[in-house]
């Protein structure tokens, strides 16, 4: 069913089992110092079992100086080859190729990263970082060009298949490239032949180090999607140029980090958004041309190679998804393929998040735990009993299922999901509903009994004798005691958006959370008039950047009016009364008021039960009400232990 994507191709002297490439994302699982973890074999080991045909491995630091995250890999010095020589061992075993990246962040990292002033081409700030750099001179350019070229010996010496090389997303490379970041009168400065130097020198220098059969592959972005910056147009000499000097592939994005929600590419970003920039180069080279960018469905990637648009798909988040999806693809599972729902909140939200630095994923919460977090068969199976069917609860009981266990989950609606389904209402959302669907068909496929419409009591459950119970009741929406918040008037904001609360055409959010927000979001999108008040300074707070950019973007078309800063004294038969900067101001004049202040826990049988079943645990919004991706962790982590 999939001819093109599960057929061979080559990239200069290297065949490649099949089509699915795993792109180089950051993932901070190195060492500190830069050498390879154990984390990151058993990371990219998984991917190359599950099917992959090649792996490239994540930006790799070429020069300490070019570090852009903190624990990124290194390969500037022949101290790391032992430690890539394991990795690519281990990631053979299970007959992927694998490639390194070869990186220099150049501007688009900070002193606390790399300890000094960062460099580029020019002394301009990249607009995320906003660090001046240092401008390289014309023999610290050379210097450069013989650093990546003695990294990619290293590469070579390590047993890589190959290179690539990144001159994509704005880094080092990329601004030499560009006009945007580019502004030397040296012999790297000017028109587009002079900033090509840098790229066409450095894969020059690599040739010339590691020999001809060696595979280089290039990465660069298409289209820089900033103003003055590269178009498709100019990316099309970029692309003659590179296969000119030597180049075996090319791997083609969009974006850098001025344009960093396009780079990161939330829901919001329709699927295989950067389709249209391959396809353009596809038609100026004869090298293999890679795509990438939001492709997370076996059927979209068939098509786009089937099309003629590229030869190869990069699956980015959808590998940190699912390790699997290639075997999974080839055995006609795909029902089983566990999807990217482009939340952002456990890959790019935990690498910046310096709680935990380290991606995982949402939906698949065995990523970058594959060491650690392991689904077992179980000595002997047990009868588990899971309270509530949101998406922590569907989690614990397919996991738990696979290990062996009899597993009856309890949901008191009538439908399985709980607040994941109604999060999935909101515009742009509507991959949620592929998650629930995911975690659903493990179930049955293990399974699963799924009891809906059945509310758990401590005597039915004690009824069942079970041997471990698994709570997962969620959370509550929050009721603060404030003056007239009872009205029987006001609505809830996940009773509108479950279609069970009609609301006028002019309404005030009270909330300016992830619900308060998409509620605002899903009435602008019906032409509602919305206004909403938040206490904090902002709105969309514990939203993730680059989801909050496209968020904000369509709340300010509506037109939605946003009072921040604003703490609600009392509440009034069609408004509120705030405080805002110490003085009282009312806000009034709606026909409905729709509350969205958060949400509080709800764990109705802990007490109830302890004691009374000989294996008890308590997940997700039932400890305390935060994201689904808490959620989700915990009831892996429970029915790992059952
Ligand atoms: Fe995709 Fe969300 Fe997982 Fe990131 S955390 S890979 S966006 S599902």
């Amino acid at each position: 069913k999939f001819p093109v994507l599960l057929s061979p191709i080559k990239i200069g002297t290297m065949e490649v089992r099949n089509r699915f490439v795993v792109p180089p994302m950051g993932t901070n699982f190195a060492n500190p110092d830069g050498s390879v973890s154990k984390q990151l074999i058993d990371y990219l080991a998984a991917r190359s079992k599950g099917g992959y045909g090649l792996i490239i491995v994540e930006v790799t630091a070429i020069d300490p100086l070019g570090k852009a995250i903190p624990w990124q890999p290194g390969i500037w010095d022949d101290k790391f080859v032992p430690g890539w020589k394991e990795l690519v061992d281990e990631v053979h075993k299970y007959g992927a190729k694998i490639v390194v990246q070869l990186h220099h962040a150049g501007r688009q990292t900070t002193h606390e990263v790399i300890g000094s002033q960062p460099v580029a081409p020019s002394p301009i700030p990249c607009p995320v970082d906003r660090e001046i750099p240092r401008e390289l001179t014309t023999e610290e350019v050379y210097d450069l060009i013989e650093k990546f070229g003695d990294a990619a010996v290293r590469a070579r010496d390590a047993g890589f298949d190959g290179v690539e090389v990144h001159g994509a997303h704005g880094y080092l490379i990329a601004q030499f490239m560009s006009a945007y970041s580019n502004k030397r009168i040296d012999e790297f400065g000017g028109d587009l032949t002079s900033r090509m130097k840098f790229p066409v020198d450095i894969v020059k220098n690599i040739r010339a180090k590691v020999g001809n059969g060696y595979p280089i592959i290039f990465r660069f972005s298409g289209d820089e999607r900033v103003p003055g910056g590269r178009t498709i147009d100019e990316s099309r000499v970029v692309a003659e140029k590179m296969e000119k000097a030597g180049v075996n592939a090319l791997h083609v994005s969009t974006g850098v980090y001025g344009s960093i929600p396009w780079l990161i590419a939330p829901s919001a970003v329709p699927p295989a958004y950067n389709v249209y920039a391959a396809e353009e180069i596809k038609k100026v080279v004869k090298i293999p041309v890679i795509t990438v960018g939001r492709i997370n469905d076996p059927n979209l990637a068939e098509d786009i190679l089937e099309g003629g648009k590229a030869d190869l798909v990069s699956l980015g988040r959808e590998s940190i998804a699912d390790p699997e999806l290639p075997n999974k693809t080839a055995a006609g599972m795909i029902n089983e393929i566990s999807p990217c729902i482009g939340c952002m909140q456990a890959c790019v939200g935990y690498l910046f998040d310096p709680k935990y630095l380290k991606i995982s994923c949402l939906v698949n919460p065995f990523t970058g735990r594959e060491g650690e977090l392991k689904i077992e068969k179980a000595a002997a199976p047990k009868k588990v009993v899971v309270v509530g069917g949101g998406p922590g609860g569907l989690e614990a009981a397919w996991v738990a299922a696979k290990k062996g266990h009899k597993v009856t989950v309890y949901e008191k609606e009538e439908v399985l999901g709980g607040q994941y389904r109604i999060g999935a209402i909101p515009p742009t959302k509507q991959d949620i509903l592929k998650a629930l669907r995911y975690y659903i068909t493990m179930g049955k496929k293990y399974g699963v009994e799924y009891k809906m419409g059945v509310e758990a009591t401590e005597e039915l459950i004690l009824e069942e004798n079970p041997d471990a119970v698994i709570l997962a009741t969620g959370g509550v929406p929050l009721m603060p005691n404030i003056k007239g918040i009872d009205n029987p008037k006001f609505v809830k904001a996940i009773d509108v958006l479950e279609g069970k609360k009609e609301v006028g055409m002019n309404v005030l959010v009270v909330g300016g959370g992830m619900v308060g927000v998409e509620t605002a979001d899903f009435l602008g999108e019906h032409l509602h008039k919305v206004t909403i008040v938040e206490m904090l300074p902002e709105i969309a707070k514990d939203e993730q950047d680059a989801v909050k950019y496209f968020l904000l973007k369509r709340l300010n078309e509506y037109g939605v009016k946003a009072i921040t800063g604003a703490t609600v004294k009392e509440f009034l038969d069609d408004g509120v009364v705030c405080e805002k900067d110490g003085k009282e101001e009312k806000i009034a004049g709606f026909d409905t008021v729709i509350l969205a202040m958060g949400a509080k826990a709800y764990n109705p049988l802990e007490e109830k039960i302890k004691g009374k079943v000989p294996e008890l645990y308590v997940i997700g919004d039932a400890v305390k009400a935060r994201k689904a991706v808490e959620a989700i962790e915990e009831g892996a982590r429970a029915a790992v232990k059952i």
